[in-house]
């Protein structure tokens, strides 16, 4: 029989750092589970200028996403949690004892289990969509904006996370253009200011991309007025070849392994209560997988912090009574 961990951890993100730094903290053994790489959304995000502590004042020495995310993971490893890279490919969550088993068939065995799988970009489901990601359309541009330096780029949605990164790609793009889908924006007035002050951004509202087309690579797409339906196609400059489509319409719950067992609302988000607990006892979810108000680094490490607290105390009460 294979060691009986106090605490399993899935996903490497803010949410499942920060349960394991108080979990090993509080001297439970601590196994964290990340299939890729630890961070999560954050290392894709190259300014986070709202976790307290991190200051991002212009010209100002600040850590970035990935920094934040390399600190969390050894502050967690000083107390003596581990990592493991590898996928998880089936949970049992109903016995006592929970079990998870990786993508190579390895079992490991815990008291509790800490869900933090967070969740993944939404795909916008336009024709080309998929065709074309990698040739032009990109969900992060932290990692792609180099490659659009001089050129123009689209960004569809009107949330925090496309205005923002719409400011971001304004500092390579020769031009920005914000798509967005309802008259006015849904993001943070502060942001919305900053984008609209920007010369390189342009807003176009009551817009919708219909189809990305070209010949390998984007190289027009269509759009249409959803108040006149007017369809018109932009296409590239033909001295640039192709242009960039970053697409920021939300995030989808990473929760297929275990929805079906643990209470998900409508949208596949999993529901707890302010104790991080799931129906299940001894099974605890925590960050952007949760159903929640406010998605970000400094909820979600809250929410690990409030997981790991309290499977310690359930621990304590189911097994050392
Ligand atoms: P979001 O707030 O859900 O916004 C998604 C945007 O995409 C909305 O403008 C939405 O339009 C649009 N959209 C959705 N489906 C679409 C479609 N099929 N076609 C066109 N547009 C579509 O998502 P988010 O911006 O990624 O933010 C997620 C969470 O993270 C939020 O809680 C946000 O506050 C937080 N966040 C915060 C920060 C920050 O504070 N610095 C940064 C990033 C993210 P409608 O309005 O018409 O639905």
């Amino acid at each position: 029989m294979s060691k009986i961990y106090d605490t399993l951890i899935i996903g490497g993100g803010p949410a499942g750092l920060s349960a394991a730094l108080y979990a090993s903290r509080s001297k439970m053994s601590t196994l964290v589970f990340e299939k890729a790489r630890m961070g999560g959304q954050i290392v894709i995000t190259a300014d986070v200028a709202n976790y307290p502590g991190s200051v991002c004042k212009e010209g100002a020495e600040h850590p970035t996403g990935p920094e934040i995310v390399a600190r969390m993971v050894q502050q967690a490893e000083d107390f003596g949690a581990q990592r493991v890279m590898k996928e998880i490919k089936k949970v049992n969550l109903s016995d006592k004892i929970k079990t998870i088993e990786t993508a190579d068939g390895e079992i490991y065995q815990g008291k509790s289990i800490i869900l933090a799988t967070g969740a993944v970009p939404r795909k916008l489901g336009c024709i080309g969509e998929k065709e074309f990601t990698g040739k032009g359309v990109s969900y992060c541009a932290t990692c792609d904006a180099d490659f659009f330096t001089d050129f123009e780029v689209f960004v569809v949605g009107g949330g925090d996370s496309a205005v923002e990164e719409a400011i971001y790609l304004a500092d390579f793009a020769r031009k920005v253009t914000l798509v967005v889908r309802k008259p006015f924006f849904r993001c943070a007035k502060s942001i919305e200011e900053k984008a609209l002050a920007n010369p390189k951004i342009e807003v176009k509202y009551n817009t919708e991309l219909l189809e990305v087309k070209g010949d390998g690579i984007a190289e027009s797409a269509i759009f249409k007025n959803n108040v006149t339906g007017e369809e018109y196609e932009y296409f590239a400059p033909e001295e640039d070849g192709t242009f960039g489509i970053f697409m920021f319409v939300g995030f989808d719950a990473n929760t297929n392994l275990f929805k079906d067992v643990i209470t998900v609302d409508n949208s596949n988000f999993v529901i707890t209560n302010d104790n991080m607990e799931t129906n299940i006892p001894g099974v605890f979810a925590a960050g952007d997988l949760r159903v929640k108000s406010l998605r970000q680094v400094v909820t979600a490490t809250a929410d690990g912090a409030i997981a790991a607290t309290i499977a310690y105390k359930y621990i304590k009460e189911e097994f050392e009574k």
